[in-house]
């Protein structure tokens, strides 16, 4: 086999991406990629090719090839790797609307004959176990190259906006978000933990870079089986000095606006083929409908759900919630003991938070948690010991609030809860390529 470097234009091969844009019409390519799909029928052989930018239509004529290479592609099983040369044709009967006239075909690997994944339909335990090979799906394919565009514009707009992106340690010792979710790891003689947030070291990096930002693995040891949590994911944290409850509300009003409207633009063909609208995400404007959690709270008691003041909104209320929502939107004012102890006391009326968590409609829920942090000493020491937690292992935290404190917020946005939204999965695991739950850490 020929290791060819893709990166080089002049390698003799083109991309199934650029022939798809009507580039190559009536010229000669070269394309190589994996058997995604295959058909007979009166002496023509019609192939799918995929190579990672997209998949193409080939049709073989019998009598346009060496007979050998028609007989091979007879036996040619299903993501065996090829190379093949040929013309490209605008064929409306072909799906994209060109394909490729073969001339010739070369086999760089005959796959095994007993592909796993079959046309018909298989259990998710089956999809989940197989998941190597899956990804290789058409949607899986959408679904990770719109995640790719997620990220990419997120970038972008922090970019244009001048945030410093930052990354703080994954192992820690110290929770921010609650022990019971916390992944316990053995590090040497001491016990460590995977960081379920970049918290508490974002509130010392701002001291240093000011807006700041960073897109990194989070850790939960979630017990629970729900559709919205998985043990490994992906967060995108941002922490601004000198910036209230509102300002940051509106940050990710103009974040979340500046992310769907791009990918409504570059993503339009991968959206629709998701059951999604890019015109949906299109028309999402700010500023976000906003309501308190005392309002929350009312309308749940007052549609029959039974809830008491004080507990976490759960996915029952949620789900209850965003139905009546067409774009995503904010809760605000939780009370304290539903949230982590950094969490800013409302001066007015101390029981509740200072803090918002942005909703995404259609059943979805929770996407972003944020708000105004705590910025005095003796009350976040309070908060610490309220919480029963040890000031000694907060000691360095604690000296932010020593040395040049400032008013500052920030949120974390739940990458796959976002493109679960998004795409309109039923459940987080497609979101990412190899889902991390309860039950699975395999492959
Ligand atoms: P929930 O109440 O739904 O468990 P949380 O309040 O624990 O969420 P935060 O600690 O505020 O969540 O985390 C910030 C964001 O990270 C959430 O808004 C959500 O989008 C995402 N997130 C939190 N836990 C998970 C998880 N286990 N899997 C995937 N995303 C998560
Ligand atoms: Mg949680």
């Amino acid at each position: 086999m020929q290791p060819i470097n893709r990166n080089c234009r002049d390698s003799g091969f083109s991309y199934v991406r650029e022939i798809m844009s009507g580039k190559h019409v009536n010229g000669e390519v070269r394309i190589h990629g994996w058997l995604h799909n295959k058909r007979s029928s009166g002496g023509i052989h019609f192939l799918l090719i995929r190579d990672g930018t997209g998949i193409i239509q080939c049709t073989m004529k019998r009598d346009k090839v060496e007979p050998e290479i028609f007989d091979l592609t007879d036996r040619l099983t299903l993501e065996s790797t090829v190379e093949l040369s040929g013309t490209v044709k605008k064929d409306p009967r072909a799906p994209g609307g060109f394909e490729i006239q073969v001339k010739e075909l070369k086999v760089i690997h005959m796959a095994h004959g007993d592909f796993p994944i079959a046309k018909k339909y298989h259990g998710p335990d089956f999809l989940l176990d197989n998941r190597h090979l899956w990804i290789r799906s058409q949607k899986m394919q959408n679904i990770l190259r719109i995640r790719a565009k997620i990220l990419e514009v997120a970038r972008e707009w922090f970019r244009m906006n001048e945030y410093t992106e930052f990354h703080a340690p994954i192992l820690i010792t110290a929770a921010c978000e609650g022990g019971s979710t916390l992944f316990n790891v053995k590090y040497f003689d001491r016990d460590a933990y995977l960081t379920q947030s970049w918290q508490l070291y974002a509130e010392a990096a701002i001291a240093s870079l000011g807006k700041i930002y960073t897109i990194a693995p989070s850790f939960r040891a979630e017990k629970s089986r729900t559709r919205r949590h998985l043990t490994e994911y992906w967060h995108l944290e941002v922490e601004i000095p000198w910036c209230d409850l509102n300002g940051i509300m509106k940050v990710q009003e103009e974040l979340l606006t500046y992310m769907l409207h791009r990918l409504s633009e570059e993503m339009a063909g991968e959206l629709r083929t998701l059951g999604r609208d890019p015109e949906d995400l299109r028309r999402i404007e700010p500023p976000f409908e906003k309501i308190t959690y005392d309002e929350a709270v009312d309308i749940l008691n007052r549609d029959g759900i039974n809830f008491e003041w004080g507990d976490d909104l759960g996915w029952i209320e949620e789900k209850h919630l965003t139905l009546k929502f067409d774009s995503p939107f904010f809760i605000t004012h939780y009370p304290k003991e539903a949230k982590a102890f950094y969490h800013k006391p409302d001066p007015e009326r101390p029981e509740v938070t200072l803090s918002a968590d942005l909703l995404a409609p259609e059943g979805y829920g929770e996407i972003t948690g944020g708000g105004q942090r705590i910025d005095d000493f003796n009350v976040l020491l309070k908060r610490l010991e309220e919480e029963n937690l040890n000031p000694e292992d907060y000691k360095w935290y604690l000296d932010l609030r020593k040395y040049g404190s400032v008013p500052h917020s920030g949120f974390g946005l739940g990458v796959e809860r976002t493109i679960a939204w998004i795409c309109k999965l039923d459940h987080i695991r497609d979101a990412i390529a190899f889902p991390r739950l309860i039950n699975r850490v395999y492959p």
